[in-house]
């Protein structure tokens, strides 16, 4: 009899350290292991591990906050790059504007043949037409 009560200790004790190991109840186990012996050693291996479950949902978890972040940061990036396109497409935009005006600050339309020839010119360079002085200073 000191011997049966024995085994049957042993084995509450066995579940008691694995329950405590899962994440689960010792003593509850511990009890069920002094009543049922292996049997409850078995049906507590088949059951799922809450401690693994959890490890594995927070894993998950990470795992999705990661990816977003890194959807965010893609984001972010398209969003810096398309503003660099645009502040580079506005400052072509500007130069190009400013170059037009110093071009057309410099240049004067020849009322002859109205070709593009510089402000500056007293003799049309295409067709020989000679300016007034109060036409060049205009
Ligand atoms: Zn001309």
């Amino acid at each position: 009899m000191g011997l049966l009560i024995l085994w049957f200790l042993i084995w509450a004790g066995v579940c008691g350290i694995v329950a405590s190991n899962r994440g689960r109840s010792p003593l509850g186990w511990a009890v069920l292991g002094f009543l049922l012996s292996f049997i409850a050693l078995i049906i507590l291996l088949c059951l799922p591990n809450p401690i693994e479950e959890q490890a594995k949902l927070s894993r998950l978890q990470r795992e999705a906050e990661e990816a977003q972040e890194e959807a965010e940061e893609a984001r972010r990036r398209e969003r810096d790059a398309e503003r660099g396109r645009q502040q580079a497409e506005h400052e072509k935009r500007l130069a190009e504007i400013k170059a037009a005006e110093i071009a057309a600050a410099e240049t004067k339309a020849c009322p002859r043949c109205a070709e593009t020839i510089k402000r500056a010119a007293v003799v049309c360079r295409f067709c020989g037409h000679e300016f007034e002085q109060s036409v060049q200073s205009a």
